[in-house]
C-alpha cells in the first residue's frame, strides 16, 4: 500500500492523463486499471482495511508510458481484476478517438472548424493541397510546417529554417508567422511584387520569422527584398486568420495571380467556416461568399524592406552580424556577414579586401 501511493499518481492526475493519452486505443485498457487501481488505494486509505490487504498483493506489474504527455518517465502500475469505476469509464467513452473525416482529416480537425478554434496547420495544409491541384499553373503551396519559430529561452531558432524554396512568379504561400498568427503572401503577376496579406493588424510589418521565409521564397539572391503590406479586410475576431488566410489565397487564385487591391474583400466572416467544411468535403475550393454591399475602398499600401546583406542570401535578423574591416581608400567596406557564416573569430574581411592584404 505505502509502495502504490508513494511511486503513483493521484487520481487527478490520473484522470490528467487519461484525457490526454485519449488517441491511444492500445493504452486504455490499462489505464482504466490503473485509474481503478489507485482508487481502490485511495478508497483503502480512507479507512477500509480489507481492500487494503487485498490491493496490497498485486497480481501482475506493468509498465506504461504515457508517450503523449511529453513525460518519458515510465510509471509503475498494478493491475487487478475488478472493475474499474464507471465514472472513468463513461469519461473515456465520452471522449471517442478522433475518426477520419476527408483528405487526411480527422473529427477533431472538423470540431476545430465548427467550434470557432484557431487553424491547425493541417487544417492550412490539407486546404492548401486541394487548391494547388486547382491551380496548377501557380506555385507555391509549400507546407506551413517549414516555418522558423524562436525560442525566447534558448535565444535560438528552434526549427530548421530556409527549408522554403524558391519558387517562380505566380507563387503563393500561407505562413506561421512564428507568432500564433497566419498570413498568406504572393508575388503577382501583375507587377511582380511581393505582397503579405495580414488580416489582423495595426501596424502592418513583418516578424523576423516571416522575414526568413519571405527571402527563402522570393529572395533570389537579393540584398534587399521589398515587401508590399496592404491594408486587407481584418478579421473581426482573434482566431479567424486561418480562415481569412485561405480566403485570400483563394482570391489570388481566382483571379489569375494577382490580387484586386482598387476593392477591399468582403467576406461574409459569419459564414466562411461553413463554406470551408463545404469545400474540403467536395475536394474542390470556390471562392468564399463576400457581401454585395461590400465597399469601394481602395486599399491602403504599406512597404516594408528585408535586407539580406550576407552573401548566404538569408536575412541580417537572423543573428549578429560582422561588418568587414577593410576599407577602400579612406571609406569603411560596407560588406556585412552573419557571425557564423564568416568562419573568424576577430575581425573578419570580405573577399576582395581578404585577397589584398
Ligand atoms: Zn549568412
Ligand atoms: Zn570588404
Amino acid at each position: 500500500m505505502m509502495v502504490l501511493c508513494n511511486s503513483l499518481l493521484t487520481i487527478n492526475e490520473l484522470e490528467d492523463l487519461t484525457f490526454s493519452s485519449e488517441n491511444h486505443a492500445d493504452y486504455i485498457s490499462v489505464k482504466l486499471a490503473s485509474v481503478q487501481q489507485v482508487y481502490n488505494a485511495t478508497t483503502s486509505k480512507l479507512n477500509t482495511p480489507s481492500k487494503q490487504k487485498a490491493v496490497s498483493t498485486p497480481k501482475s506489474t506493468k509498465r506504461l508510458r504515457f508517450a503523449d504527455n511529453g513525460d518519458s518517465q515510465d510509471h509503475q502500475i498494478l493491475v487487478t481484476d475488478s472493475p474499474p469505476p464507471v465514472k472513468k469509464a463513461k469519461l473515456i467513452m465520452n471522449k471517442p478517438i478522433p475518426i477520419a473525416w476527408i483528405n487526411g482529416l480527422n473529427s477533431d480537425h472538423k470540431q476545430i472548424l465548427e467550434n470557432n478554434e484557431w487553424l491547425c496547420s493541417e487544417i492550412i495544409n490539407a486546404c492548401c493541397t486541394i487548391i494547388s491541384k486547382q491551380f496548377p499553373n501557380a506555385s507555391g503551396f509549400q507546407p506551413t510546417g517549414l516555418s522558423p519559430v524562436f525560442d525566447d529561452e534558448t535565444k535560438s531558432w528552434s526549427e530548421k529554417f530556409g527549408s522554403f524554396v524558391e519558387k517562380g512568379c505566380p507563387t503563393v504561400q500561407i505562413h506561421h508567422t512564428g507568432k500564433s498568427h497566419w498570413v498568406t503572401s504572393f508575388q503577382s503577376v501583375n507587377d511582380q511584387c511581393i505582397y503579405v496579406l495580414d488580416s489582423f493588424s495595426k501596424t502592418f510589418t513583418l516578424t523576423p520569422s516571416l522575414d526568413i521565409q519571405l527571402a527563402a521564397i522570393y529572395g533570389h539572391g537579393k540584398k534587399h527584398i521589398s515587401i508590399k503590406l496592404p491594408e486587407v479586410q481584418q478579421q473581426l475576431n482573434g482566431y479567424d486568420c486561418g480562415v481569412y488566410s485561405i480566403a485570400n489565397l483563394l482570391e489570388f487564385c481566382f483571379n489569375g495571380g494577382t490580387f484586386n487591391f482598387k476593392q477591399k474583400t468582403a467576406f461574409e466572416q459569419t459564414s466562411m467556416r461553413d463554406h470551408l467544411i463545404k469545400c474540403l468535403e467536395l475536394g474542390y475550393f470556390s471562392k468564399f461568399p463576400q457581401s454585395l454591399n461590400s465597399c469601394a475602398d481602395s486599399v491602403k499600401m504599406h512597404t516594408r524592406k528585408i535586407e539580406c546583406g550576407c552573401f548566404c542570401g538569408k536575412p541580417d535578423i537572423l543573428e549578429n552580424m560582422f561588418g568587414c574591416e577593410g576599407k577602400r581608400g579612406r571609406v569603411t567596406c560596407s560588406k556585412w556577414v552573419h557571425q557564423s557564416c564568416s568562419n573568424v573569430l576577430g575581425d573578419w574581411l570580405c573577399d576582395e579586401h581578404r585577397s589584398n592584404v
